[in-house]
């Protein structure tokens, strides 16, 4: 029987993810509560024996304020819209550090034997926005590689493009910048090209979260090879937050993602599962019950199929 493989990766960015989407002020419970999340995915993952890719932006391993201009890279992006920079963005604006920074639970992170620092670029760099250029893309990448290199001592391989905006020229540029295993999207027409941001494509989305609209989510280990450099480990589903006010929808949302994985395990397939850390941040109980039934569910595919818990870079010596 083929192997099957279930992979998690979570995007740990705080408000560096939503600074151009979401008001700093008043948020600083709904960051407390994702910091709090850390730790307790980081035992809810030991517990199962998980391999997970916490893909980290570069700027949340600083200290503070001045330390975070001194990683600063040699080139920063120039966006037609200002908007989408993150340099503009907090040297306009008294942010607290707590929703910014956090180097203590990226070495926290880093201390657990099975989980994997992985990148996602320094400033959430946004490759498809007008303005973005291949040098500052590269510079962003190097600045991400040299923070992560001094605070943990590591070498990152794994890349995770914010708004998951990517292509075959910034596949490459982060093949060369040394990242072997990138995240991309499922196949389905509603996720390509996802920054035009259309409202087809984010009904679709939404709806198939649910109930099946697009194709099956889980692909064969042969089809994670790009035609050269980096490897893709596409996606296969966004957890979606918790929603209290539809428990019907949590209730489908769950079903959808544990018979994708039965089948997955059944086919000898990989599948990946990808949110943020922050997404715990309203609803952290609730949302932290949801993760333990999806792991249950692995530990049943797991004992029943042999499916594997594998990070991005575990597929390295696989394919
Ligand atoms: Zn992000």
């Amino acid at each position: 029987m083929r192997k099957s493989f279930f992979v998690i990766s979570l995007d740990f960015e705080l408000h560096w993810g939503r600074f151009d989407k979401v008001s700093a002020r008043g948020q600083e419970l709904y960051y407390a509560r994702a910091r709090e999340a850390v730790p307790r995915l980081l035992d809810l993952f030991s517990e199962f024996d998980l391999s997970v890719t916490w893909a980290t932006v570069g700027m949340l391993l600083a200290e503070n304020r001045e330390e975070w201009r001194t990683y600063h890279p040699s080139i920063q992006p120039l966006f037609n819209s200002e908007t989408y920079s993150a340099y503009r963005w907090y040297e306009r604006n008294t942010t607290p550090d707590s929703l910014l920074f956090a180097p203590d639970l990226a070495k926290r992170i880093a201390s657990y034997p099975k989980q994997e620092i992985g990148c996602h670029t320094h400033s959430h760099f946004y490759t498809r926005e007008a303005g973005a250029c291949n040098e500052s893309f590269r510079a962003d990448l190097q600045a991400a590689k040299c923070i992560v290199t001094e605070k943990l001592g590591l070498k990152m391989r794994s890349l995770v493009f914010p708004r998951n905006q990517y292509s075959p020229e910034t596949i490459r540029i982060a093949g060369e910048e040394g990242f072997d295993f990138l995240r991309t999207n499922p196949e389905d027409w509603y996720w390509r090209d996802p920054h035009d941001n259309q409202l087809a494509k984010r009904l679709f989305r939404t709806g198939d979260s649910m109930v099946p609209l697009g194709r099956k989510t889980s692909y064969p280990l042969d089809k994670m090879r790009f035609d050269s450099g980096p490897l893709k480990v596409p996606a296969s589903r966004f957890f979606r937050p918790f929603q209290p006010k539809v428990p019907w929808i949590n209730h489908m949302k769950l079903q959808r993602i544990m018979q994708e994985m039965s089948l997955a395990a059944h086919l000898g397939e990989v599948y990946h599962l990808w949110w943020h850390p922050h997404n715990h941040g309203h609803y952290l109980e609730e949302t932290l019950v949801e993760v333990r039934k999806v792991l249950n569910h692995y530990l049943q595919l797991h004992e029943q199929y042999g499916m594997e818990s594998m990070s991005m870079n575990g597929f390295g010596a696989l394919v």
